[in-house]
C-alpha cells in the first residue's frame, strides 16, 4: 500500500537493489477494482529524483507547485523532475475495466539534485512506434532504430521503451556502455540469454554488455525496456526525497515543515 491506500507492486526498490542504479524504484499498479486505487496519492513532496508515470491503460489526474493540471490517459507519460522541489497530487480516476501503469523513479546525481522542477507531459500520440516483422517499440526515451524519444532535456541518460513481441519473435538492443538494463514483462514472457523463460512481473537484469537479445515466449511477450547510466553517488532516502546525505534529508523536511521547500515556481 502506498499514497493514501494505493495496491500495488513493486518491482525492486534502490536500497535494497543498488545495482539499479540510477533506477531507485518501479512500481506496477493496476487493477479491475477502483477501491484499490481511488485513494490515490494526495499532496506530497519530491525533491532530488524524477519519476517517470507511464499509464497503459487508466486515467490519472495530477496538480503541481509549479501550475501544471491535468489528468494523463491511455499510453500518456508524465516525466517530472522534482530536482528542488515539487509538490504535486496523482489521483487516479475511475476507469471501466482493468487499468495498468508504471512509475519509474530515476535518480539525480548531486549537481543536479537542485535543479529548477521541471515536468513533461507527453501524449500517447506523442510516443513513436517502431513497427517491424512481429514487433512494436514504442520509443518513450532514448533511442531506437534511428527513432529518437520525445522526452527532452532528460538529466540522467536513459531508455524507456514499451516492446510488444509475437510469439517467439526477438527484440536485440546493442548497449555501448556500461548500462544498467532491466526488462519488466508484463504479458506473456520471455526466453533471455539461452534458455532461461521468465513470466509476468519479473523484473530481469540483463548482462550489461554489448548486446541484449530477447526473444518471446510462445504467446508473445509485451515488456518495459529500461537502461539507464549509473550515477554512482551515497543514496540517502526517505519517503518521497531522495539526497546523497541524511543530512541534506533532515533539511528538506525542515524546509517542508518551515514552508521553505518550494525553491521556484
Ligand atoms: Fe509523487
Amino acid at each position: 500500500m502506498e499514497g493514501a491506500g494505493v495496491r500495488l507492486q513493486r518491482a525492486f526498490s534502490n536500497p535494497e537493489v543498488p545495482q539499479f542504479d540510477p533506477f531507485l524504484l518501479l512500481d506496477d499498479f493496476g487493477s479491475g477494482n477502483p477501491d484499490d486505487y481511488m485513494a490515490g496519492f494526495p499532496w506530497h513532496p519530491h525533491r532530488g529524483i524524477e519519476t517517470v508515470t507511464y499509464i497503459v491503460k487508466g486515467a490519472v489526474a495530477h496538480e503541481d507547485s509549479i501550475g501544471n493540471k491535468g489528468v494523463i490517459n491511455d499510453g500518456d507519460v508524465q516525466w517530472m523532475t522534482a530536482g528542488s522541489g515539487i509538490i504535486h497530487q496523482e489521483m487516479p480516476q475511475k476507469y471501466d475495466g482493468e487499468t495498468k501503469g508504471f512509475q519509474l523513479w530515476v535518480n539525480l546525481p548531486k549537481k543536479q539534485k537542485m535543479i529548477a522542477p521541471r515536468y513533461r507531459g507527453i501524449t500517447s500520440k506523442e510516443i513513436p512506434e517502431v513497427k517491424e516483422d512481429g514487433t512494436v517499440v514504442k520509443v518513450i526515451a532514448g533511442k531506437y532504430s534511428d527513432i529518437i524519444g520525445p522526452v527532452e532535456d532528460i538529466v540522467v541518460n536513459c531508455m524507456y521503451f514499451d516492446v510488444t513481441l509475437k510469439a517467439e519473435k526477438e527484440f536485440f538492443y546493442s548497449i555501448s556502455k556500461q548500462y544498467t538494463v532491466f526488462l519488466y514483462i508484463f504479458e506473456g514472457s520471455v526466453v533471455i540469454g539461452n534458455d532461461q523463460e521468465v513470466g509476468k512481473s519479473i523484473v530481469a537484469l540483463t548482462d550489461s554488455g554489448d548486446r541484449v537479445v530477447t526473444r518471446a515466449g510462445k504467446d508473445g511477450a509485451r515488456f518495459l525496456f529500461v537502461a539507464g547510466d549509473p550515477i554512482g553517488e551515497p543514496v540517502a532516502w526517505a519517503g518521497p526525497i531522495v539526497m546523497n546525505t541524511q543530512k541534506e534529508i533532515a533539511k528538506a523536511f525542515e524546509e517542508f515543515h518551515a514552508g521553505s521547500f518550494i525553491k521556484s515556481s
